[in-house]
Formats: structure tokens, C-alpha cells, sequence
């Protein structure tokens, strides 16, 4: 088996400088030469990208990363890369929408204390990630404290614990305990047909929503070019409706052909925008529902969407990129709640 390793980052090979901060200015060269043991799992190769914290990882380094991985699915059994934690779920997220043909694994690890650290997490992180790059699970995933998660699922929810990431709207792709335990949900292999396409568009804006916000600053946002947003809203999708409404700045979202994509601030939650006022009345102002999906999976997939958008307009194509999932980002048919006043079987 022949697995590709390429380094972002993060910090897994960070140094300790002292008393000062771990930073990314004094990494270990190769990563191998750290844990030879990798050898033992397959014939490595090793590609360092970059040496960055994750926090300075931007959308070119995604579609840099994607590039290479997709240069190298013919030659490799799997590619393992290595990135810092804090954005590793964009990053995952990303590498998904721009690698949805994959028939191999990609599998993104860091760890949360450095490989050098006696009381690392690094080793076992980086032992299971290329256990699972020659498993041929044909996804995007994350791994993490024994698990393989959906990338595009997954978000950092634990910035001290070992266990840092989890998808709450989905259960584990893997779990690895003596063997591994995969899941039914995993997708099935998906021949390569298209060239990579590369495109992306970052000009998008993130709002979490709070009591009280001015909807004049939107209107600011979209005066200063912002080509996508994305709303985390309230529960199952809710903005606000009466004082400091969010609805005209919806209405004129739409006249501007800007795309307005709401997900949900509760880490579970299934976005459902008919099933109260504030969210039907934002869906009557062009709003577009994102389902059970991560904010980091809706906005790196609103960037791909506006990157391919065609003559059509923009919001005609995130409308497009969100009726359907691409790679398992978000549940279809999932059952509604039960009416109110109906009663549970
Ligand atoms: N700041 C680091 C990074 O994201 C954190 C980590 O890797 O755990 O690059």
C-alpha cells in the first residue's frame, strides 16, 4: 500500500520555544523521521505544503491541498493530511466539495499536544490516520481520538480535551477500538470522471445572529461586496421578524443577487425555515435552508457554489448546490418533528 502524507501544519510538529508559544516557526522537518512506525503501515511519501498554524490557512491553501491530493489519487492508496485543529473542519469541509469523486480515503489528523510532547495524542492520531488511508473508505475524513468522522460533518467542539472533534449530526464514519467498527453510512466509491475544478469564491460572510443585532451592519456587508452569506440562525432557523427584523436585509439580499444560506447555531439542530414565523418569512425573502449541515460545511460549500456560479446569477446556483447533498453533508428526508398537539407512537 502506498499512501501519500502531505503536511499543512498545526500543532503535530510544532516545537515548544521555551516558555513562549508553540508556534509553527521551529517544526521538525520530516514527520517520518519523528515515527518511523508509519513505515510499517505502508510505503510513504511525504509532501510538506506548508507549516502553518491552521488559524492562517486560506481558501487558495485549500484548493492548493485539493490539487495535490487529486494529482496523486492515481498513484497512492490514500493520502493522509496533516493540519492544525483549529480549522480543520473548514479545511475538511472544503476538500470534500472539491474532491467529490473519490473512490480512496483522505484523512486529515493533527493532534492537540505536539508528536515531541511525552504525553501526546499526536502518535495515535497519526498511526490511525494511516491505518485508515489504506482502508479504502472512499471519504473525506476526519481522525481523530479513535474516530474517523465525516470531514464534512465534523467541527472542533473541544479546544482542551484529547478528544476535540465530533459530528453531531452523524455518527462516525469509524470507530477504532481492537479493530474497526465502519459504519453503514459510509458512501460508496465514486469513479474520478471530471477534471479538478478548482474554482472558489471566499467573498462570503459568516453572521451568528443575537438579540439586539442592527440589521444596518448587514446592509453595510452587502454594500461592501460581500457575494454569499450565511446566517446562523436561532433553533430550527428563526431570525428575527418584529424590532430590528432581518427581513428586508434579506429582501434586498435577493434583489442584489446575493445568496442568504441559514444554518443553525445549535450544534444539532436540522434547519426546517416553514416551521415557525421567522423562518418561513425569511424563506418568502429567498432565504435558503442548509438542513443538519455544520456552519463550516455551508460556508466552504456556498464558496464552491459562488465560484461555479454561471450566468444564471448567484443565487440561482447556491440554490441549486443546497437542494441536494454532494457528498453526505447533509441528511435528506430526514423525518419532520411531529406536529404540535400530535402524539408521540
Ligand atoms: N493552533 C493550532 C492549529 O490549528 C492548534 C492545533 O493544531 O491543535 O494550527
Amino acid at each position: 500500500m502506498r499512501v501519500l502524507l502531505v503536511h499543512t501544519g498545526g500543532t503535530l510538529m510544532m516545537q515548544a520555544t521555551g516558555t513562549g508559544p508553540l508556534a509553527p516557526g521551529r517544526y521538525a522537518a520530516d514527520l517520518l523521521g519523528e515515527l518511523p512506525v508509519l513505515r510499517k503501515i505502508a510505503d510513504v511519501e511525504t509532501r510538506i505544503l506548508y507549516q502553518l498554524d491552521s488559524s492562517d490557512i486560506q481558501p487558495e491553501h485549500w484548493v492548493e491541498v485539493a490539487r495535490t491530493v487529486h494529482g496523486a489519487l492515481d498513484d497512492y492508496d490514500g493520502v493522509v493530511v496533516v493540519h492544525g485543529t483549529d480549522t480543520m473542519a473548514y479545511t475538511a469541509s472544503a476538500l470534500a466539495f472539491l474532491l467529490p469523486e473519490l473512490d480512496r480515503p483522505v484523512v486529515l489528523t493533527g493532534s492537540q499536544r505536539p508528536l515531541e510532547a511525552v504525553r501526546s495524542d499526536a502518535r495515535q492520531n497519526l498511526v490511525d490516520a494511516f491505518e485508515l488511508a489504506t482502508s479504502r473508505i472512499p471519504e473525506v475524513g476526519l481522525c481523530f481520538a479513535s474516530k474517523m468522522l465525516r470531514g464534512c460533518r465534523a467541527t472542533k467542539l473541544d479546544a482542551w480535551a484529547l478528544d476535540a472533534f465530533g459530528s453531531p449530526s452523524l455518527p462516525p464514519l469509524v470507530k477504532l477500538g481492537l479493530g474497526m467498527e465502519v459504519a453503514p453510512h459510509v458512501l460508496a466509491p465514486r469513479a474520478r470522471t471530471s477534471p479538478f475544478d478548482g474554482r472558489i469564491d471566499p467573498h462570503v460572510l459568516e453572521v451568528r445572529l443575537f438579540p439586539g443585532l442592527d440589521p444596518r451592519l448587514l446592509r453595510g456587508a452587502l454594500a461592501a461586496g460581500v457575494h454569499g452569506l450565511v446566517v446562523s440562525a436561532f433553533g430550527s432557523g428563526n431570525v428575527p421578524a418584529l424590532g430590528r427584523s432581518l427581513i428586508p436585509v434579506l429582501d434586498s439580499a435577493r434583489s442584489m443577487d446575493i445568496p442568504v444560506v441559514v444554518v443553525s447555531q445549535c450544534p444539532r439542530a436540522h434547519v426546517d425555515l416553514l416551521r415557525y414565523e421567522g423562518g418561513a418569512r425569511a424563506a418568502e425573502a429567498g432565504a435558503i435552508g442548509a438542513g443538519d449541515m455544520t456552519a463550516e460545511a455551508a460556508l466552504t460549500k456556498l464558496m464552491v457554489a459562488l465560484g461555479r456560479a454561471d450566468e444564471g446569477g448567484r443565487v440561482r446556483s447556491a440554490r441549486r448546490a443546497f437542494e441536494h447533498a454532494w457528498v453526505g453533508e447533509m441528511s435528506e428526508n430526514v423525518p419532520r418533528l411531529p406536529a404540535a398537539g400530535a402524539r408521540l407512537p
